[in-house]
């Protein structure tokens, strides 16, 4: 006999006649309790688990997302910073002129163009006369003073689509495009002209500056370095005939009587 409270039950066969006794134990209430109690629990631990699951989640969303802002803030940075980098690149950092680099870069697209376009295409190279005498006289930062001045002279006499450079020291390169020779050279008098009469403010009144330069055109077979070396051959005839005045080459048509060691590729 069970000892626990049970349902008890009898059914009898329709044609046997025998009689079945069926006992059914029934839960007592105290495991009823226990059962209840331990359901709860595993209700309890569950919902403690999908509260903390989705706290987890939570928590890993936002830091993904404060991780993927600062991700985003530091890629902005590093573009402005090479925006920055690749301007001061392209420019000097006292005159504001374009650095060597570019403008022989500027000079090697614009010869390309001039080619395939077949318009003419003007080279100048100005060196300021005298200049350690300028240093010497009123002093380095003044000598500066006068680097900023001619390229605001060049500015203010040149076009916007003309390039001007500073090749290294008080020396410059100009580039006229869709300029000849000749037209190059009335130009460039005018600025020989207004650098040497336009005071410049921050120098004292004594200090007298002037600029020679020595102009080419491109010729159609010329290579790059070809087209510096003739300004630079101008140049130096400005130099030697006194400074202060503008000389032209014109484009050699026979390449045979050039002058590799004039070469500016190595410079
Ligand atoms: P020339 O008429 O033959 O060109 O004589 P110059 O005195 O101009 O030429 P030289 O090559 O003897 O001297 C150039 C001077 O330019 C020497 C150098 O100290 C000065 N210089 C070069 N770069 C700078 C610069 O950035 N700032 C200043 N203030 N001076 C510079
Ligand atoms: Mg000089
Ligand atoms: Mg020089």
């Amino acid at each position: 006999m069970l000892n626990v409270p049970s349902l008890y039950d009898e059914r009898t066969g329709l044609n046997s006649g025998l009689l079945a006794h069926i006992v059914h134990p029934l839960t007592s209430w105290p495991e009823i309790s226990r059962n209840h109690n331990r359901d709860r629990f595993l209700v309890f631990l569950t919902m403690l688990c999908i509260v903390t699951l989705a706290m987890v989640i939570a928590t890993s969303y936002s830091r993904e997302r404060r991780l993927h802002r600062a991700t985003r803030d530091l890629a902005e940075q590093l573009q402005s910073a090479n925006t920055l980098l690749s301007a001061e690149a392209r420019h000097d950092a006292l005159t504001g002129a374009l650095s060597r680099r570019y403008f022989l870069d500027t000079l090697r697209h614009e010869v390309e163009l001039a080619r395939s376009v077949g318009t003419p295409l003007s080279v100048a190279i100005a060196d300021l006369d005298h200049f350690k005498q300028i240093n010497d006289r009123f002093g380095h930062a003044s000598g500066d003073r006068a680097l900023e001045h001619f390229v605001e002279v060049c500015r203010a006499q040149l076009r916007p689509s003309d390039a001007i450079g500073r090749l290294g020291g008080e020396e410059f390169g100009i580039l006229l495009p869709q300029t000849s020779l000749a037209d190059a050279q009335a130009v460039l008098e005018h600025l020989r002209k207004r650098f040497h009469h336009e005071h410049c403010a921050h120098l004292p009144d004594d200090a007298a500056l002037s600029v020679s330069i020595g102009i080419t055109e491109l010729a159609l077979d010329d290579a790059l370095e070809w087209i510096l070396s003739w300004a630079d051959l101008a140049l130096y005839e400005a130099k030697s005939r006194g400074r202060d005045r503008s000389e032209v080459r014109p484009a050699d048509p026979a390449p045979s009587t050039r002058y590799p060691e004039n070469s500016f590729a190595g410079k």
